[in-house]
């Protein structure tokens, strides 16, 4: 890319973002609000140099800049936002669908530590892209500018109301079964359930969902107040 040419673009990813999200179902809307979604990020070559970090362990979060690589290509004016009910449509421009014309999405997350004992690997708390999603930047986050509580933000004002989860004795034997290998496992099944990830015109009790946490399909059914977490399956 030559800095004079303001009509094409080539970016090169500095890293591919290690995520519990095997697929996009079941992801949480926006970062931060799964607290026990760790995202790792080791940086590629050229960038894998401990002075490219260099002072940003004095910040506690980070935006990352990213790509929709699984949406890449898919877009259109208008999208229908789950926070809407899924059948009222808005301008792409106002709101933060995956389904852009540029592939580019923005998470704040929580820095949790950078090692650069090998390269360089940065962890992360409250992610909400799948594995593997390509990064293209880290940028330190600046609450005097960037905090804005007076803002307006037009349909998404308000939390969405959450579910209560509730574990079967199965899947709590399961989540303990599972401890060494995941120690957040069952906190982030609750983080991830309680968001009600179910498609906004989905309301089904008798309907069973999979959502693929690590290396495990976690089943549960809702009944449009509590999420019942029935069990735990390999993939
Ligand atoms: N915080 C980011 C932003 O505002 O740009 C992402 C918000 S977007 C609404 C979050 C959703 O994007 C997730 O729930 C998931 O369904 C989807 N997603 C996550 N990673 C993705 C990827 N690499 N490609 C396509 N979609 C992705």
């Amino acid at each position: 890319m030559t800095a004079a040419d303001p009509t094409g673009f080539t970016f090169q990813p500095i890293g591919y973002l290690q995520t519990p999200f095997a697929d996009k179902f079941g992801i949480p809307r926006q970062p931060t609000l799964a607290p026990h979604a760790t995202g790792v990020l080791k940086l590629l070559p050229p960038y894998d140099r401990a002075e490219a970090v260099r002072g940003l362990e004095a910040f506690s979060h980070v935006w990352l800049t990213f790509v929709f690589h699984q949406t890449a290509g898919q877009w259109s004016p208008t999208v229908r936002p789950p926070r809407l009910g899924g059948n009222q449509r808005i301008g792409v421009f106002a709101c933060r669908s995956p389904f852009r014309p540029n592939p580019l999405g923005l998470s704040l997350v929580q820095l949790r530590s950078i090692s650069t004992d090998e390269g360089v690997v940065l962890t992360f708390s409250g992610v909400d892209l799948v594995d593997g999603t390509p990064i293209l930047d880290i940028k330190p986050y600046i609450p005097y500018v960037e905090s804005q509580p007076d803002a307006r933000s037009g349909f998404v004002s308000g939390e969405p109301a959450r579910l209560q989860v509730v574990f079967s004795e199965l899947a709590e034997q399961q989540c303990q079964r599972y401890q060494t290998r995941y120690p957040e496992l069952r906190a982030l099944i609750v983080d991830v359930l309680t968001q009600d990830p179910r498609p906004a015109y989905a309301d089904d009790p008798a309907r069973r969902y999979g959502v693929r946490l690590y290396t495990l399909d976690v089943k549960w059914r809702c009944d449009g107040q509590s999420a019942f977490v029935e069990s735990l399956d390999s993939l």
